[in-house]
């Protein structure tokens, strides 16, 4: 499952969230200060109107993903998943 990046717009903490759940309407907790951050398409805020820009992309992304998964198996998956464990030592994800 994909996720994008949200920055806090109260304490600047960066976290992550689903990219599917990131939708209009969407609220929750930053896991640093707990303010609740609201997620809409006419926010005006810069943080959130990149967080739900990313969270589109990312689901566009994976819906053409699944489409190309369903026309190749995919041979690579071992390789891919020795990078994944090599950057996340290097760029923390919670
Ligand atoms: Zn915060």
């Amino acid at each position: 499952m994909s996720s994008v990046q949200i920055q806090c717009t109260r304490c600047k903490n960066v976290f992550r969230d689903r990219a599917g759940r990131l939708q209009d309407g969407y609220s929750r907790q930053c896991p640093s200060c707990e303010v609740v951050l609201f997620f809409a398409e006419d926010s005006q805020h810069p943080f959130i109107k990149r967080a739900m820009r990313n969270a589109r992309q990312a689901r566009k992304e994976m819906r053409e993903l699944q489409a190309a998964k369903l026309a190749t198996p995919e041979p690579e998956a071992v390789q891919s998943r020795r990078f994944a464990g090599r950057t996340r030592s290097a760029a923390r994800e919670d």
